[in-house]
């Protein structure tokens, strides 16, 4: 939750910023300065305003005496790797798995809460337990 009185957070080195309070930077460690509008206000404004307020604060870091303009593009770059990565883990977890026993593509990921009762039925240390795929073709658990 968002408190009422919160601010925008902005670090001048690095130029990270963010609504939620946060004491230091997470991409530098430098203590964060606060920029006083009230977030109540920011999140009630219009998306061209948001925006608007945004570019101030980012105005207002390109013009800070610490601020580096080679650390903010490592950030950027850290930020956008990151972002790829977490895509690209997205994306391999929706890859089909091929059954070790028929190799067969027909096959689905198992629930949590399917394994929960897989371990009820057959009791604590079931083979089934720690599988999470099931092969509709062949019916194997792997
Ligand atoms: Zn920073
Ligand atoms: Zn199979």
């Amino acid at each position: 939750m968002i408190e009422l009185n919160d601010y925008i957070y902005y670090c001048t080195k690095c130029g990270w910023f963010s609504v939620p309070r946060r004491d230091t930077c997470p991409f530098c460690q430098s203590i964060l300065k606060k920029y006083d509008c009230q977030t109540i206000e920011f999140f009630d404004l219009p998306k061209e305003e948001q925006k608007r307020l945004f570019s101030y604060v980012q105005e207002i870091i390109e013009n800070s005496p610490d601020f580096d303009l080679k650390l903010r593009n490592r950030r950027l770059e850290e930020e956008k790797r990151y972002n790829e990565e977490s895509i690209r883990k997205m994306c391999r977890n929706k890859v089909e798995v091929k059954c070790p026993y028929c190799h067969s593509k027909n096959t689905r990921k198992i629930g949590a809460g399917e394994r929960m009762v897989t371990a009820n039925l057959f009791g604590l240390g079931s083979q089934n337990l720690g599988k999470q795929w099931h092969c509709r073709n062949c019916g194997s658990d792997f």
